[in-house]
């Protein structure tokens, strides 16, 4: 069965996508002037990778996908070009401009990093998932490591983002029951719930509608089982629950009482237009505030959940 699927790509741009949001969600202003920034960064280092093509992807190991080892998880980091800190500047101008607490130590990190190889060295430590790197060169130049290494991260994702739909057709054809993104093997940033695409006894236990989860990294999105938790793979349902919001009823969070994880969903199946899954996560932050003061742990760390 096949129960990956690409989104469709009949989006707006960013821009017109966080006016529309900010409409439905003024309450959240803040969070919109905050982190719109990256957003567009984000989109703005997508178009640039319009024109990289210098990567060769690695053939999906069937056996080995299927038992849960993402398709990039063997590949060699191909080689960014200049492109990867073309993006690392963009996204920096970003952070800066909508965070200014961070400006001072980005400033730094801008300064020092300049005309330097250090750039490239992050990407490799970011691909390597080598958190050594960012200490080592935060201590060596005086930099503030945290920043250091959610620049680096963000920077990365464009590049995922430009590999994932020449991905997604090598692994169209295989199962994958992971919470974890089959591609890159980063948790969701939030799930949708959408109406039922094709008749499967198995996935239509949890009574109408797919669950599919949408990757905080390179934007892919799978479809998983509904009644699982994504991060432990829980399937008892006196500890799966949700809390639904009380003025925006399609809007909730999925709990874990196993292992105290949450993801933010929306309930697509009455909405006249698919939400933008690269935006959408931004207008449900009052959902994180709720579940992270109920105690629960996101599934993927993004700038705006880490309250
Ligand atoms: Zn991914
Ligand atoms: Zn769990």
């Amino acid at each position: 069965m096949n129960n990956i699927q690409s989104p469709s790509s009949s989006q707006r741009d960013v821009r017109t996508g966080l006016l529309a949001l900010r409409e439905q969600t003024p309450a959240l202003e803040n969070i919109f002037d905050a982190f719109g920034p990256i957003a567009k960064a984000h989109e703005d280092g997508c178009n640039l990778l319009v024109k990289w093509n210098n990567f060769i992807l690695p053939e999906a190991d069937a056996l080995r996908f299927e038992q849960g080892v993402p398709l990039l998880a063997d590949m060699d980091m191909p080689d960014f070009e200049q492109y990867y800190s073309e993006i690392f500047w963009l996204l920096s101008k970003a952070v800066a401009e909508g965070m200014p607490a961070l400006s001072d130590k980005i400033s730094v990190i801008t300064d020092a990093l300049q005309g330097s190889e250090y750039v490239n060295e992050l990407a490799r430590a970011v691909w390597d998932e080598n958190n050594g790197v960012f200490e080592g060169l935060a201590k060596k130049l005086s930099l503030d490591g945290s920043v250091l290494m959610m620049l680096a991260s963000l920077a990365i994702k464009p590049f995922m983002n430009r590999m994932k739909d020449e991905a997604a057709l090598k692994i169209e054809k295989m199962q994958w029951d992971k919470g974890y993104c089959p591609i890159c093997g980063s948790f969701p940033d939030m799930s949708l719930l959408k109406k039922k695409l094709t008749e499967n006894a198995e996935y239509m236990a949890g009574h109408g509608g797919q669950r599919w989860m949408h990757c905080s990294c390179c934007d892919h999105q799978w479809r998983i089982k509904r009644n699982i938790c994504p991060w432990c793979e829980s399937e008892d349902y006196k500890k799966l629950k949700y809390f639904q919001s009380e003025e925006r009823k399609t809007e909730r969070f999925d709990v874990c009482d196993s292992c105290k994880h949450y993801f933010v969903t929306i309930d697509t199946r009455e909405l006249a237009e698919m939400p933008d899954a690269r935006i959408a996560p931004l207008g449900l932050v009052y959902l994180d505030i709720k579940a992270q003061e109920e105690e629960y742990q996101p599934m993927a760390e993004t700038p705006w959940n880490v309250l």
